[in-house]
């Protein structure tokens, strides 16, 4: 059976044929191609098909589909019983591995997605300051949980949504805007002296990919101690995939609190938060502050996370050599537009990039206003006609695995072509 045909299946029983907007193909036109399997950089599909892949399951695998050493912790793992709602040994290394490669985070509770994460993450500041407001940027993602639903990035850019119906304007009324690279309008969202905490992607990743300016995460760390508020890194994405320690150690600024999501799970469904053990210590059954999880540190989850994160302890260089695989890429993609005197904008942090077309300065979500999404969609179909699946959104930042970079040249000659071919087209 096609793609179209099981497209056209699914979208008679879930919404979208999808179980996650994006997913749909919306915003790039064509069908979602549906896969059979991976293996390494490459998606096989239904269809017969193979592709190079740059989602990475949205960021969360470092060494490709598939990868041998996850997959013997995974299945070693499940003979051993998927899930026991008991504490295991995998969860107590998983926990310390972590504390370790990252040492803001002291105290550490795993969850099951980073939308878990990050709403946990919020009721524990907002109970730990005593009050109610948030500061986010327009343009970070932080998961779906209400307080976060609004100019929230990548997939409702793409569908539109400011913000989403059903969530009460109560929920979000203590949510207060500021703009990404923009310290003066942090200090004003904060001047009602009602924040709890300001929560930021250290490098946004769910509008391309946008790196924080100098000095930025600095002056947030420093405006929250001012204002005896919170910082917390939401690291779903940027957690040991811009960094062994993350953006934290990559930029050097500490946060309270951390979310983290993505890559700790290497492609099984988990995610954690910690942080300062103070804090961290008002988690019940320590503290009041209730949260809990049925399969939270499902053993699964704990042993892929553990190996993928054991693997990239080893291998220190990956994220050197992927940003340099990313920049190389940059640098053709660059001549291209050039050549068609269409403005470009590429950003590389580490395993991950953004691609802007259209526009010549992406710092903030204003900067994307004209960004040229109708070319993105054109280079998206172009793309995967050279066998490359690109994310399916303008908004979307691409991931490199470590299974990219031999095959880099090839990767190059493919893109090049596929943005020639759309920039042609116009
Ligand atoms: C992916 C993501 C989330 C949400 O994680 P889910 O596992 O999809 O719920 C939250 N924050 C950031 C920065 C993300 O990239």
């Amino acid at each position: 059976m096609s793609s179209g045909q099981l497209f056209d299946r699914a979208r008679a029983v879930m919404p979208g044929g999808v179980n996650s907007p994006v997913r749909a193909f919306g915003a790039v036109g064509g069908t979602p191609p549906f896969i059979e399997s991976a293996s390494g950089a490459l998606l096989h599909t239904v269809d017969g098909t193979s592709l190079i892949d740059f989602v990475a399951s949205w960021g969360a695998l470092m060494f490709g589909h598939a990868d041998p050493d996850i997959v013997e912790a995974i299945t070693t793992a499940a003979t051993k019983g998927s899930s026991y709602g008991m504490p295991t040994r995998a969860e107590v290394e998983l926990a310390e591995l972590i504390c370790e490669l990252m040492p803001s985070i002291e105290v550490i509770r795993m969850v099951n997605s980073g939308t878990e994460a990050t709403a946990s993450v919020i009721r524990l500041a907002r109970a730990a300051v005593g009050k109610p407001g948030i500061v986010k940027f327009e343009g970070c993602y932080h998961g779906h949980a209400d307080p976060f639903l609004v100019k929230a990035g990548s997939g409702m850019a793409t569908f539109g949504e400011p913000t989403s119906p059903g969530v009460p304007a109560a929920t979000v009324a203590d949510t207060h805007l500021a703009k990404f690279n923009d310290l003066d309008s942090v200090a004003a969202a904060m001047a009602n002296g009602q924040i709890a905490a300001v929560i930021v992607e250290p490098v946004a990743g769910n509008m391309g990919c946008i790196p924080p300016v100098e000095g930025f995460l600095q002056g947030l760390r420093d405006l929250c101690d001012t204002h005896h508020a919170l910082l917390i890194f939401d690291e779903v994405m940027t957690g040991f995939r811009v960094a062994l320690g993350g953006a934290q150690a990559r930029y050097e600024v500490t946060p309270d609190l951390t979310a983290l999501g993505k890559v700790i799970a290497g492609g099984t469904p988990g995610a954690a938060y910690g942080g300062r053990r103070d804090l961290m210590r008002m988690i019940s059954p320590d503290g009041p502050v209730y949260q809990a999880g049925t399969l939270s540190g499902n053993p699964l989850v704990t042993a892929a996370g553990l190996a993928q994160l054991r693997k990239l302890t080893m291998q220190p260089h990956l994220y050197d050599q992927m940003q340099e695989f990313g920049l190389a890429l940059t640098h053709e993609l660059e001549l291209v537009a050039t050549a068609h005197e269409v403005p470009i904008v590429i950003r590389c942090v580490g395993g991950m990039m953004g691609v802007f077309l259209g526009i010549d300065r992406a710092n903030s979500w204003d900067d994307l206003a004209n960004l040229d999404t109708e070319l993105f969609g054109r280079f998206h179909t172009e793309a995967l006609r050279q066998g490359v699946m690109l994310p399916p959104s303008a908004y979307e930042a691409w991931f490199l695995m470590e299974s990219h970079l031999a095959m880099g040249e090839d990767i190059i000659d493919r893109l090049t072509t596929a943005l020639t071919a759309a920039m042609a087209s116009r």
